[in-house]
């Protein structure tokens, strides 16, 4: 199978990532990525760092946020790619989102709380580097050092997700200000791994994932990842055709948070579909 050179998704501990913003692009020089996009979540402080360490080990670098949604009843994350990371408008947006995430924090212990487990509070913010994203994958490194389970995707199924008893609802930012956040910004929406939102106890049907495209690529937004880590190869076939039938690009990206807690590493990953138009065709890099 062909591999892409291009990673356009991953993490730094600038969010919920394992590498600091250089070990993580250093990785994937190591790996044979030639263009890398940082996308934390909410937060662009890593972009900087990583853009002068690409430059020194020659990889083409391309500014990214990885955005917290709310629409209708669903989580969705829409990736921003080549985004200005100074723009005003863009900064004041994540600053809201970031700001109710200690909230939910607080919430969250407290309901873990009343389910026998204490202490977690403190136990997730060690995990969290940067403590405005303190978030769910660090309350599961924190409940997986504590022993009450082996591993965070075990953590993330008994605890963490919709009727378990560590989920708090949370309301993110609108999908129509995201997206306009990253067009003002200069860049481009991305609708990430579509396939996460199709699959599991609380999925969105097929008719909603028309009607949310639609209303995404009516709102602005330009492209959705085909190839990501947590898509199968039919969902790469899937998304391409609704890629196709949207007029959408097709953007690829690994969505690597660190050794051992990924379904994907950085970079190497499968060629597009033939029929996806890339989302860097026109980049001219
Ligand atoms: P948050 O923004 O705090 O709700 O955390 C979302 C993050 O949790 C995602 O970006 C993933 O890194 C992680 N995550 C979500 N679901 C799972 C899962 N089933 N297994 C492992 N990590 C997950
Ligand atoms: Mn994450
Ligand atoms: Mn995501
Ligand atoms: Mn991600």
């Amino acid at each position: 199978m062909l591999m892409i050179d291009y990673d356009l998704h991953c993490h730094s501990t600038v969010s919920d990532g394992l590498l600091t913003p250089t070990e993580l692009v250093t990785r994937a020089a190591e790996r044979g990525v030639k263009f890398l996009a940082l996308t934390d979540h909410d937060d662009v402080d890593g972009l900087n760092e990583a853009a002068n360490v690409s430059a020194q080990l020659g990889i083409g670098f391309i500014n990214g946020v990885e955005i917290s949604v709310t629409w209708r009843t669903h989580t969705l994350h829409i990736v921003g790619l080549r985004i200005d990371p100074l723009h005003p408008v863009l900064v004041e947006g994540l600053r809201r989102i970031r700001s109710g995430r200690r909230q939910r924090a607080e919430l969250m212990a407290e309901s873990l709380a009343r389910s026998g487990i204490g202490g977690v509070l403190e136990g997730a913010f060690r995990y969290a580097k940067n403590p405005e994203i303190i978030g769910r994958t660090h309350f599961a490194r924190y409940l997986v050092e504590a022993g009450h389970c082996k591993d965070v995707g075990s953590v993330f199924k008994r605890y963490l997700v919709k009727g378990k008893p560590g989920y708090v609802p949370h309301q993110w930012a609108d999908l129509h200000d995201a997206i306009d956040w990253i067009r003002g910004a200069g860049g481009i929406a991305v609708l990430a791994h579509p396939g996460r939102y199709t699959a599991g106890r609380k999925a969105m049907g097929k008719p909603t994932m028309r009607e949310l495209l639609q209303e995404f690529t009516e709102k602005g937004g330009k492209a959705i990842e085909v190839v990501t880590g947590s898509h199968t190869p039919p969902q790469y076939a899937e998304f391409a055709r609704y890629a196709t039938e949207f007029g959408l690009l097709s953007s690829c990206g690994s969505d690597y948070h660190g050794p051992g807690e990924s379904y994907r590493d950085l970079g190497r990953l499968p060629d597009l579909p033939m029929e996806c138009k890339p989302v860097w065709g026109e980049w001219g890099i």
